[in-house]
């Protein structure tokens, strides 16, 4: 996933020319046709004044209205193409103030938004006049070293759980962006560096509490209400509001791990190579490319890496050096918490799009349309590749929601723009590269759809999504949670 778009050239470009953000609508966003048409949620125009005043006396957390200090950054996401201004912004201290709220837009039918860390490439987690359910003041952390269990509410981000569970010599599987929230990350699959050998993070989930539509908070487990854990493994934000989390850690200390760096001339040779050893690879490596500008000029880079000791990564590692001859080699043995807290990720603030794929193989012809569209990379974009297999892969079909359970290649192409100038060459970049992909693509990741994907969302569910429609109709029949790859209640 996304682990270097320069901040520096996004805040030189910015500087140069000055940032002008455009505005995302509600229609672009796939919401259901069917559904009732919501009212603004604007001052007393909309909902009473005084239904306001009372919601707002009963909560533990804080109420955030647009005349209020701290809205201007309440309402910013990650993409800031999605410059929103909500009618309300709840930021809940517990799962109380989340059934408060639930209970509140559903009795005045206010459209709401659920936001973690706001990391939501096609914005779902801000809307406009409606209200949205702020999760990230939300982070009681609790890491039960003997039992290898974390408890974790949704407000965590990447970094403070590998923060945590480094410490006891722990670690979750968490993406490569250590800003990245716990909640759309793992409810959309979750997949990161430790995914060859433990899965997914929606793979790890032992349990959820649930705040669901009618306002009741559940447990979600293989024990209770299984068909709700069954849904909420790949299902995104469709069923309800997770306020807390039980996951699976892992004993890690150190791993083998860094990045091989390539001339783009290489990555033909790079691609087939591990195209080739990717039908053996063993669970313990975990690999990634990454088409970007390094130091001016497109490149190559191979992010690898191995679960055990140098003694059993040397012969895989060897296999891995043989494609080609890379101009940088930064794999070694490295304690797991310095490799993964290593990558700032992507500057947050400036507007974004995104297109992502699905492929089980690398044909010829994909390699090189991807190279030749890689030598255009524009300064603030980059070209991605992660390899799902191993533990991924073993999960049976029918055992969770997520549906990309074949070995393959999660690729998506993503491109900022620091100015407004840039944005044609920035998106249209980012379509060609979808463009190239789309012959050969054999479904999408929910987590990388932006918000103009129309029947995309659908078929990105694959053939889960009639048994997710039955789930909708009986945990969120009149689609309240709408704003996410959204799934219609069956009829
Ligand atoms: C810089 C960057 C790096 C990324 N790296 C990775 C990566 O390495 N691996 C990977 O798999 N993905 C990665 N992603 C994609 C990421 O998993 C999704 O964008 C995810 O939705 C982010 O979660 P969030 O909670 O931060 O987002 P938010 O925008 O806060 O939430 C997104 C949506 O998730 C749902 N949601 C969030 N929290 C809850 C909750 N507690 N209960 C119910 N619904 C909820 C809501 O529908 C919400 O609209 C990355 C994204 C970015 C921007």
């Amino acid at each position: 996933m996304p682990k270097r778009m320069s901040r520096r050239d996004f805040v030189k470009l910015a500087g140069r020319a000055g940032v002008t953000i455009s505005v995302g609508g509600l229609g672009s966003l796939g919401c259901a046709p069917r559904q009732p048409i919501v009212p603004a949620l604007r001052g007393t125009d909309g909902v009473a004044e005084r239904a306001i005043r009372e919601f707002a006396a009963g909560l533990h957390g804080t109420l955030i209205r647009p005349s209020a200090p701290g809205y201007e950054s309440a309402r910013r996401i990650w993409n800031a193409r999605f410059d929103r201004r909500p009618g309300l912004i709840v930021r809940c201290a517990d799962s109380a103030d989340v059934q408060r709220t639930v209970d509140f837009v559903r009795a005045e039918n206010v459209l709401v938004s659920v936001r973690g860390a706001g990391h939501s490439f096609a914005g779902h987690s801000v809307c406009d006049d409606g209200l949205v359910i702020d999760l990230s003041g939300m982070k009681a952390l609790r890491v039960d070293r003997n039992q290898k269990i974390v408890h974790a509410e949704p407000g965590l981000v990447s970094r403070e759980l590998d923060v945590a569970t480094q410490a006891p010599g722990l670690a979750l599987v968490l993406g490569g962006c250590g800003s990245v929230g716990i909640g759309g990350f793992t409810l959309g699959g979750g997949e990161g560096a430790l995914s060859g050998k433990f899965g997914l993070s929606c793979d790890n989930l032992i349990s959820a509490d649930v705040v669901l539509a009618d306002g009741r908070l559940v447990t979600a487990s293989a024990a209770q209400n299984q068909d709700l854990f069954w849904a909420l493994r790949g299902g995104g934000g469709n069923f309800g509001v997770v306020t807390s989390f039980r996951f699976r850690a892992h004993p890690i200390t150190e791993v083998v791990a860094g990045r091989l760096v390539y001339d783009l001339s290489k990555a033909p040779a790079v691609m087939r190579g591990y195209r080739d050893f990717a039908r053996s690879a063993p669970d313990e490596i975990t690999c990634g490319f990454t088409f970007a500008d390094v130091q001016h000029a497109p490149a190559l880079i191979l992010n690898l890496v191995y679960v055990g000791d140098a003694a059993s990564a040397a012969p895989i590692l060897h296999t891995v050096r043989s494609f080609a001859k890379p101009k940088a080699d930064t794999i070694a043995p490295v304690p797991y918490h310095q490799f993964h807290l290593a990558s700032p990720g992507p500057p947050p603030g400036f507007p974004s799009t995104v297109r992502g794929a699905f492929l089980s193989d690398l044909p010829e012809d994909l390699i090189e349309a991807v190279t030749s569209l890689a030598a255009e990379v524009p300064p603030a974009a980059e070209f991605e590749m992660n390899h799902l297999h191993g533990a991924v892969s073993r999960v049976p079909f029918s055992a969770s929601a997520f549906p990309l359970r074949q070995p393959g290649f999660d690729c998506f192409a993503i491109a900022g723009w620091p100015a407004p100038g840039l944005q044609d060459a920035a998106a249209s970049w980012v379509q060609r590269l979808f463009e190239a992909l789309r012959p050969h693509a054999s479904g999408v990741y929910i987590n990388v759809l932006n918000d103009e994907e129309g029947e995309r969302v659908r078929a990105a569910y694959g053939p889960q999504y009639a048994r997710l429609a039955t789930l909708k109709r009986k945990y969120d029949p009149a689609n309240l949670f709408r704003l996410n790859p959204n799934i219609l209640p069956a009829r």
